[in-house]
């Protein structure tokens, strides 16, 4: 592991300084928690299959013409990627109902919306990162109304490349959260940053809706390490 010094510590990654100017190093933790802290677990080697699944999904999603804050994966646990300053925004996508909306709402599990739906939480964990709308968002100014238009956009696009991505591996993609920067370099240029990963995403088995993300965890379903292992595999990443 590098030396470098941490800068901030989140609960399932570390950020660490950079070789270069507007450049830092993102670590991969073993750390799962849920329920805002309430629950928390430590599956030894998360971060390894984490850290592999996003740099896969990001090189996949730069592939297709969308800018992320990537650089390339350095070693085991640890990302290159460019400095951001990071909107205090979560960006939920959903296309099936689950998780918080289907609580919110009293929604059927599963139930397939009729259109993508984008969602807004404010990224504050003593609040409980509480849902807002976009009214929120400018208002607040944590976005302009132009980096928001250009954010739905890129989740819309992010959407479509993961949920092909994903159904020719046998996997709905059901939900997922990204967040979104201003690179330091270039303030004006909006890039997806932190990581896409089954911590970030709900992915069920096509034909068996078995769960291979944390739901597995957050629910006690069984090896949260054999569910990523097999993401992991299906995305050809490892065997
Ligand atoms: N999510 C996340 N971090 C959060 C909250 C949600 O990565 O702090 C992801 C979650 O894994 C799921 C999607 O965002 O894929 C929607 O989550 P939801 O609002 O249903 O909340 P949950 O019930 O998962 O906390």
């Amino acid at each position: 592991m590098s030396p470098s010094k941490t800068l901030y510590e989140g609960k399932a990654k570390k950020i660490l300084k950079g070789p270069s100017k507007n450049t830092l190093i993102q670590v991969f933790k073993d750390d799962a928690t849920a329920y805002n802290k309430k629950k928390h677990k430590i599956f030894s080697g998360k971060g390894i299959l984490n850290n592999l699944i996003s740099e896969h999904i990001m090189e996949h999603l730069m592939s297709k013409g969308i800018e992320t804050h990537f650089k390339k994966r350095l070693n085991k646990r640890e990302q290159l990627i460019k400095k951001c300053e990071i909107i205090p925004i979560e960006f939920v996508v959903r296309n099936i109902v689950a998780g918080s909306i289907a609580k919110k709402l009293g929604l059927k599990e599963g139930t397939k919306l009729k259109k993508p739906l984008l969602e807004y939480y404010y990224k504050e964990d003593s609040l409980d990162d509480p849902m807002i709308s976009r009214d929120h968002v400018e208002a607040f100014g944590w976005a302009t109304k132009s980096e928001l238009k250009k954010i739905d956009k890129i989740s819309t696009k992010i959407n479509k490349i993961l949920s092909s991505l994903f159904i020719k591996k046998k996997i709905v993609l059901v939900d997922f959260k990204i967040e979104f920067g201003r690179l330091t370099s270039n303030p004006k240029k909006i890039v997806l940053a932190d990581e896409i990963s089954p911590d970030s995403c709900r992915l069920w088995d096509k034909k068996s809706k078995k769960k291979l993300d944390k739901d597995v965890f957050r629910r006690n379903l069984g090896s949260l390490i054999k569910a990523y292992e097999e993401v992991a595999s299906r995305l050809g990443i490892v065997q």
